[in-house]
């Protein structure tokens, strides 16, 4: 399986964090297709967000929170974002076990 990181790791709330780069994630906004080498580059980019999506379930599965930013979001608001979802209660199941 190829490597795959958690940019920021709650481990206690179980709430991972990702900051996805616009253009190797296809922010709707900036992503872009290169023009040379077009195929090869359709193929690289998509197969970066099908990877995505996977890393989402996979987490799911195992109860934890998923949170996607993309690199231009306001530093400020992602971080008032994560801070809302870290406090959040958790299910009382969760958070006996924490
Ligand atoms: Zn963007």
């Amino acid at each position: 399986m190829a490597r795959r990181s958690i940019d920021i790791a709650f481990t206690k709330a179980k709430v991972a964090v990702f900051i996805d780069g616009c253009f190797w994630h296809g922010c709707p906004e900036h992503g872009t297709q290169p023009r040379a080498n077009a195929d090869w580059w359709a193929v690289k980019l998509r197969r970066n967000m099908v990877r995505d999506a996977e890393t989402d379930d996979l987490l799911s599965l195992a109860s934890w929170r998923v949170l996607r930013f993309w690199e231009h979001e306001d530093t400020q608001s992602v971080a008032d974002r994560i801070c809302s979802v870290v406090q959040a209660p958790v299910n009382p199941d969760t958070a006996r076990k924490a």
